[in-house]
């Protein structure tokens, strides 16, 4: 799960610090003035990182290595040694033009170190009590909520779009209600979606996300309320505070011809004629069939791994990964730390790495031992502890109320964090 230590505030940091050293376009000193603020407010719950840490940004240039532009730049390195050998692997693949941001204490120490990955996002790495962590995190000064309302009709995700849900978002909150309700239940219901998008200077960076989703119908009324516990990861749960378990899909992919080969924990490899277990599934399928997401998850990792081609892993609530394997191509913008909904498209069939024809390979792995992906129907997920239930019906309670004030017409509300 991703680290939640660091907001995107401290990112914003990162950027203030940097900013003092260079005469600034009027961009981007709109942008300062932004950062400024985020800052204040920042300022009241400071991680010890930053008291008194110095904040460097560097453009790397041809021929830079991370170790010399970390030493260059006065910083006793440990942070870098101390992170595991995947992610000194993604700080250390560096291109002229990346952008780098540390935070450098006063005994020289380098406390934090940042990486642009893409438009908005920073890979971020922070010293913390419990050792090194690494995050993906928007660079974001606020968020916008928005309010969206409107009548289910006979197809609630249909309903939800027509209202200006995005799509993943609508694909989700239908699930969540048509779990608790069923299908046929809510026609004729009408809707409130809470929706939050982080932003930066009013202009939206990152995923949007669901917050609550309630539908009324004549004889019920249906909600999902995102709720984060005290220990673990954020889900949704019900009025009552009863964890909303949605179903996974099935199938990850969009269509195929058949399984060519099952969860089978003796077989012989089809290429190197050797017994090796079977861990995962194969679909035989068409070059670019669409891969889907078969549950809420982030993405641990989109790249080439040798045997495995392009591979795709996600991380799913419950301490369970799938993997996807021997991929043509990777969604736009699938990153790690990148989150994906349910049905969302993560990637193409192709027949990349050791492989005999285009196919998927799918794995799914729970507390770290490979299942059979087809004997998961659901994501096992624990109910409130007594310790979390009044936060949650506290949380719940200023939901209704803004979900309700929306009743009339859909509007925007802007929130201040
Ligand atoms: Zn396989």
């Amino acid at each position: 799960m991703l680290h939640k230590g660091l907001s995107g505030i401290a990112l914003a940091l990162l950027l203030a610090g940097c900013s003092t050293t260079q005469q600034l376009t009027s961009a981007e000193a709109d942008q300062s003035a932004a950062i400024a603020r985020a800052l204040q407010s920042y300022q009241a719950r400071s991680l010890p990182s930053f008291q008194n840490a110095a904040i460097k940004k560097i453009t790397v240039r041809k021929g830079d290595s991370i170790l010399a532009l970390l030493r260059g730049a006065g910083a006793d390195v440990g942070l870098f040694h101390a992170m595991s050998a995947d992610d000194q692997a993604h700080f250390s693949r560096l291109h002229p033009g990346d952008q780098l941001a540390l935070a450098i204490d006063r005994d020289g120490r380098l406390t934090l170190l940042a990486q642009k990955v893409e438009n908005a996002e920073w890979r971020v790495a922070e010293k913390g009590p419990e050792g090194v962590t690494v995050s993906y995190q928007p660079l974001s000064d606020g968020h916008h909520q928005q309010l969206l309302t409107g009548k289910a009709g006979t197809d609630l995700a249909r309903g939800l779009r027509q209202a200006g849900v995005p799509d993943a978002i609508a694909e989700q909150a239908s699930q969540l209600i048509e779990t608790q309700a069923g299908t046929a239940r809510h026609r004729g219901g009408h809707f409130q979606v809470l929706i939050t998008q982080p932003t930066l200077q009013d202009r939206p960076v990152g995923k949007p996300q669901l917050i609550a989703v309630q539908l009324d119908t004549p004889t019920q009324a249906y909600g999902a309320f995102r709720f984060t516990p005290a220990k673990g990861a954020s889900g949704y749960y019900s009025h009552d505070g009863t964890p909303i378990v949605t179903p996974w899909l099935e199938y990850p992919i969009a269509d195929f011809t058949r399984i060519t080969s099952k969860f089978n924990p003796r077989r012989r490899h089809p290429v190197t004629g050797r017994i090796r277990p079977h861990q995962g599934i194969d679909f035989s399928a068409s070059p670019g069939t669409p891969i889907i997401a078969p549950s809420d998850g982030v993405v641990n990792m989109a790249s080439w791994q040798g045997s495995w081609g392009r591979l795709v892993t996600l991380a799913h609530a419950g301490d369970i990964e799938t993997r996807y394997a021997h991929l043509s191509g990777f969604a736009t913008n699938l990153a790690p730390g990148t989150r994906v909904a349910q049905g969302e498209v993560i990637g193409y069939v192709g027949t990349s790495g050791l492989s005999t024809g285009p196919h998927l390979h799918y794995e799914m792995h729970v507390t770290g031992r490979p299942v059979d992906p087809l004997s998961m129907n659901t994501a096992s997920r624990m109910p409130l502890a007594a310790s979390d239930r009044h936060a949650f019906h506290d949380q719940r309670a200023t939901l209704i109320a803004t979900l309700e004030s929306g009743n009339t017409s859909s509007k925007t509300l802007v929130a201040s964090r």
